[in-house]
């Protein structure tokens, strides 16, 4: 597991203002990892992934038979920040029957013609799985905020679109959530933090690799041109929204291994410290274990 003091480096606590650009995107968060040099460390935090994919196989199983807790795991970033390839390296070693992916991209007609909560929770994971939101309601201050728009097609009531529209929003969110979490759901929230010169190498390696070629959009380059804006966006809507009851972390996404380490090490952490015990049966249910057992071996 990652010392506290390394997971303290990417947790926002409630009412804390960050700054997005105060959070370095690299792998040297602290002194020590820095002493290690970036080999050492690169290889440790393989060690480290691989470890907590074999808990995490385990507490997954655990977190399906308690059947009382769900997971709600949301990842935001800018385009090629890694949420795909985390969602890939972080779910591989889970049971897929106890694992849900949603992608929210472009609202359907259907989807703008309810609340923006809505789409999502048609897709909250069952008790016992582990759900991803790649991509989430938190699109609705984010992507929106930058192109206000897109308010135009959700169709709302008249009213102002200014900072009090965006903080009813935030509102909404940290109620829903916390509607969640008393009901059973551990939310964590992750945002990817790439940088904007490492984007561009992921961009030039998608235009030039033809076998990357079909992940590149052309509006992957004119959102980029909204850079900072969207960091205010999310800065914004992490300072509003990392409550007590579902934080976000900002992860490091230059490197993707530190991206992934980070990720699988902060959600295995978090299902074990659940405490999801697998159910223990009454002394009826044992006896007619027992019975059973009696019937096959005397078959
Ligand atoms: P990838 O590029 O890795 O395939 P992606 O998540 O970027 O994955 P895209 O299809 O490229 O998927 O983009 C989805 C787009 O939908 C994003 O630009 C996102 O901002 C946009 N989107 C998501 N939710 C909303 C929303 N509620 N309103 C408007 N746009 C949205
Ligand atoms: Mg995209």
């Amino acid at each position: 597991m990652l010392p506290k003091d390394v997971i303290d480096c990417f947790r926002v606590e409630p009412g804390q203002k960050i700054r997005i650009k105060d959070f370095d995107t690299g792998w040297d968060q602290t002194p020590k990892l820095k002493e290690l040099g970036k080999e050492t460390a690169k290889e440790r935090a393989k060690d480290l992934l691989a470890e907590n994919l074999a808990e995490l196989a385990d507490a997954q199983n655990r977190l399906y038979a308690d059947d009382r807790y769900s997971v709600l795991i949301i990842l935001q970033a800018m385009d090629a920040a890694g949420k795909d390839g985390t969602i890939k390296h972080v779910m591989s070693g889970v049971n897929p029957q106890g694992c849900q992916v949603f992608s929210f991209k472009q609202p359907s007609a259907e989807e703008l013609d309810h609340n923006f909560l809505w789409r999502c929770m048609k897709s909250l994971p069952e008790r016992g799985r582990i759900g991803i939101f790649n991509r989430s309601y938190y699109e609705d201050v984010l992507v929106v905020k930058v192109h206000p728009e897109l308010l135009d097609k959700q169709r709302l009531p008249d009213g102002k679109r200014g900072k009090s529209f965006w903080e009813a929003r935030y509102d909404d969110i940290n109620a829903f959530e916390r509607h969640l979490v008393r009901n059973g759901t551990v939310i964590l929230k992750f945002f990817l933090n790439v940088s904007k010169k490492e984007q561009k190498q992921r961009f030039l390696e998608r235009l030039t690799d033809p076998s990357k070629n079909w992940k590149f959009s052309p509006s992957d380059v004119s959102e980029r041109a909204h850079w900072d804006e969207y960091m205010d966006a999310y800065q914004d809507a992490i300072n509003a929204t990392s409550t007590e009851w579902a934080p976000w972390y900002v992860i490091p996404a230059d490197h993707k291994w530190a991206t992934r380490a980070v990720v699988a090490d902060i959600l295995t952490s978090t299902i074990r410290d659940l405490d999801a015990r697998y159910p223990t049966l009454s002394d009826k249910q044992q006896a007619a274990l027992s019975a059973a057992k009696v019937t096959l071996e005397s078959e």
